[in-house]
């Protein structure tokens, strides 16, 4: 705290990112990387892009990028967004596209950056409980409202919601943006990007980070309605109009025209998992149903702090969080095979 700070800044409360380690012996498992690393095209492309000519400004607008999103979904280039990872995304988001003076409604278990975000553009927050299972009710979300946001699957519980409910929410709620964080849609759930041409309230966002495996170039994605992404376009213009060097562009659209590789480590992500669900349910955990790169898991017995401790202390991390409700989980990454094996054996020494 300074004399020289805005009572604003004294009031934010800003976001805590996971731990990212300077040790790199660890089993890392607490912030939901991809195990396999990025489409050796994507090396490749950013690699021919150092040689490229660097002393040049990038494609302030990214088309590169937005033409292989929208060759993937099959969606206009006009309907995509790009931005530096899907949190710069979503904060143009809450920005430029959720209403003053009505609640924004989200998951009261849900991605912690949200009631950040909040605070930083002054929108009021409504968390909404979600159901004994941990699942997200749409029915809760049937009140005024001045705009809708939810991880799908959601995060840190890994938990989907199938695709019809995301369109019961998006006809009950026609007059506000309904934004779907979809940072990990592609271990196992339908994109609702196919909802977007009928729904013009609808904002799907995604990342590079997870199933493209790019977490350090930070690249994220917004598709929606040509007047979604139009406004979204003039937050970025007013903030920094480059907000994607020459390396991320090139990379993230080889990442993206390389499907087969996408494909095939999204499957080997996927069988892990299950194998991973498998192993610690034979440790008696209970498992959380995950579509996600990730599981969320508690066991009856024993303290979920004191099990991160110990699992540290052998050199295997995993996140917990402390807020009341899900104090009892872990949420652990799903890693390499010998990760996940390293995690499973360390939990059964303990
Ligand atoms: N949404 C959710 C639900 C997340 O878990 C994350 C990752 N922390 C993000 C968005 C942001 O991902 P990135 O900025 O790496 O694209």
């Amino acid at each position: 705290m300074s004399k020289f700070w805005s009572p604003f800044v004294k009031d934010l409360v800003p976001y805590v990112p996971g731990e990212q380690p300077k040790l790199t012996k660890l089993v890392k498992l607490n912030t939901n990387e991809n195990p396999y690393g990025p489409s050796p095209k994507a090396i490749a492309a950013m690699q021919a892009e150092l040689n490229d000519d660097l002393r040049l400004y990038p494609d302030p607008n990214g088309d590169r990028l937005k033409q292989a999103v929208a060759a993937h979904y099959g969606v206009p280039a006009s309907q995509v967004f790009v931005g530096n990872g899907s949190d710069e995304v979503l904060a143009h988001a809450f920005h430029g596209l959720f209403q003053h003076g009505k609640p924004l409604l989200f998951p009261d278990i849900s991605y912690s950056f949200y009631p950040v975000y909040c605070g930083l553009y002054g929108i009021q927050a409504e968390p909404i409980a979600l159901d004994e299972q941990f699942q997200i009710r749409i029915e809760d979300y049937a009140r005024p409202n001045g705009g809708i946001i939810f991880p799908n699957p959601n995060a840190p519980t890994g938990c989907l919601l199938a695709l019809e409910a995301v369109e019961r929410l998006l006809q009950a709620n026609p007059d506000s943006v309904v934004l779907v964080d979809e940072a990990y849609i592609d271990f196992g759930g339908e994109s609702a990007i196919s909802l977007v041409s009928r729904y013009p309230n609808l904002l799907v966002t995604q990342t590079l980070s997870k199933s493209r495996s790019l977490a350090g170039l930070r690249v994220g994605l917004a598709v929606g309605h040509e007047d979604l992404i139009e406004a979204l376009e003039r937050i970025k213009n007013s903030f920094n109009s480059y907000p994607l060097d020459r390396i991320a562009i090139a990379g993230a659209a080889a990442a993206f025209e390389d499907r087969a590789y996408f494909e095939q480590t999204c499957a080997a992500v996927i069988d892990s998992r299950e194998q991973v669900v498998a192993g610690l349910q034979a440790l008696g955990f209970e498992v959380l149903p995950s579509a996600a790169n990730f599981i969320f898991a508690r066991h009856p017995g024993r303290d979920a702090a004191g099990i991160a401790a110990a699992l540290r202390e052998q050199g295997v991390i995993v996140r917990h969080f402390k807020q009341a409700r899900i104090a009892q989980f872990l949420r652990i990454s799903i890693g390499s095979p010998e990760q996940n094996q390293a995690l499973l054996d360390a939990l059964a020494a303990l």
